[in-house]
């Protein structure tokens, strides 16, 4: 009689629907194409995946990071990983099972932080960040305590300052981090929406300072990347929200896009839009701890800035009456009749001494908004520092190995 067939096994891997934003982010880093999506799931290719870990630590949910030890002939296929609301719980596997031949299906998964041209790590100085404390399964509620617009009436945009109320409860957020909301109901298919990702645009002792409290900025979409006129599900959600009403919120999240917390590190922050939310939080930060400690202990910040005109820039009124002292302010407006388009980029190397004497510095970059600027913003920094006789690519890395390099962009 022939032996029984071995059964070879292999580390599978998935994301978890219930806590994944559909950010897209794990799809761009795969090296091998190895992820897909439909309207609503994102899901990996157990035939392609060859577990590099290259996608993890860019996910900013932890939903990416989830292994299912399968009988490779029994791996879920894509259309069953398409129709999940949750992941499926480990299955009973044989006790004469083994592991298969390629040693990468079952090695540590290596991160890859050079995939991506951002830091993975904090800054060595961050506070420690609590992440993961509510999910989908298990939200906290918060209390709406303000709703405000932040665009002039006559702006086309619509952006809101909200501000979110936890009450007696723990729910600790550092500067830079990030909260789920929850929408209520069901989308067109009956299954409950899945969370939205915003950051947080207060500093970690409250909106209020001293109260356990948080603000979001949030801009109500109304039509779809095409220009179809198709609402935003949580965007207008969270826009209509009345002082008073309750809100399901899943957090905190975010590990490595943080501030330092050694006050003579200087930062320079580069933003369009909403991208704007991290910036306040950390120069807000900033502004509170000038009233106890002496101007000379704090680091420069500077500041680049895109909207389309000052209408549509939000916290423009509060950004103007910032102290000089404090923050090197550069607003770029694109879309003001009769004057050039200005982009952020444009204004960095208007700046480009200030840039390039920043770099030189114990300095921490952020660049939060638009996918697009990406591109334009790091040719800007090549082009300021070729001019200044430094090498940028070499600058660059250093500052993402030290934790000195964050990209936030949608
Ligand atoms: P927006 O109003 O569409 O654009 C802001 C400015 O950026 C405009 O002046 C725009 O110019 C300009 N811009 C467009 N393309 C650019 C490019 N290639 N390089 C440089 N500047 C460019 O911005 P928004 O709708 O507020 O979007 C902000 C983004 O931030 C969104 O993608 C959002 O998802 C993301 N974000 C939001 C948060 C949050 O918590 N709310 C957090 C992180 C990221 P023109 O339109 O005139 O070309």
């Amino acid at each position: 009689m022939n032996a029984p067939e071995a059964v070879i096994l292999i580390r599978q891997h998935l994301i978890d629907p219930e806590v994944c934003i559909r950010c897209n982010t794990c799809e761009e880093t795969c090296p091998v194409d190895a992820i897909t999506h439909d309207s609503r799931n994102y899901v990996v290719d157990a035939d392609k995946c060859n577990s590099c870990g290259a996608c993890i630590s860019p996910c900013p949910t932890g939903s990416i990071d989830h292994w299912r030890t399968m009988p490779k002939a029994g791996a879920y296929t894509l259309q069953e990983q398409l129709s999940w609301d949750e992941l499926p719980v480990q299955q009973e596997i044989a006790a004469d099972a083994s592991p298969a031949p390629e040693s990468l299906a079952f090695d540590a998964v290596q991160v890859n932080a050079a995939v991506s041209p951002s830091s993975t790590t904090a800054p060595w100085s961050a506070a420690h960040p609590y992440t993961n404390l509510y999910t989908l399964k298990t939200p906290i509620t918060a209390t709406v305590a303000g709703n405000f617009r932040l665009t002039a009436d006559d702006a086309d945009s619509d952006i809101r300052h909200i501000v979110l109320d936890f009450g007696n409860q723990f729910f600790p957020i550092l500067e830079g981090q990030s909260i789920g909301v929850i929408p209520p109901g069901t989308d067109a298919s009956g299954k409950p929406h899945y969370m939205r990702m915003y950051s947080v645009a207060s500093p970690r002792d409250g909106e209020r300072e001293g109260y356990n409290n948080l603000s979001l900025t949030v801009k109500r979409v109304v039509e779809d990347y095409d220009g179809k006129p198709v609402p935003g599900v949580a965007s207008n959600y969270l826009c209509d929200l009345q002082k008073g009403d309750t809100v399901s919120l899943a957090g905190p999240f975010g590990s490595s896009y943080l501030m330092p917390n050694h006050a003579n590190a200087n930062l320079l922050m580069i933003c369009t839009g909403t991208g704007s939310a991290p910036m306040r939080a950390m120069t807000e930060r900033r502004r509170r701890l000038l009233k106890t400690q002496a101007k000379e202990q704090n680091g420069k910040l500077l500041l680049f800035f895109g909207a389309r005109r000052s209408e549509e820039l939000p916290y423009f009124g509060p950004l103007r009456k910032l102290p000089a002292e404090l923050i090197d302010m550069h607003l770029a407006f694109s879309r003001v009749p009769d004057q050039p388009r200005a982009y952020v980029q444009d204004k960095m190397l208007d700046a480009g001494k200030a840039v390039s004497e920043l770099l030189d510095g114990d300095t921490y970059v952020y660049i939060c908004g638009l996918k697009g600027m990406e591109t334009g913003v790091m040719q800007a920094l090549r082009d300021i520092c070729k001019d200044a006789g430094k090498d940028w690519s070499a600058l660059h890395a250093r500052m993402v190995s030290e934790g000195r390099f964050h990209v936030e962009t949608y």
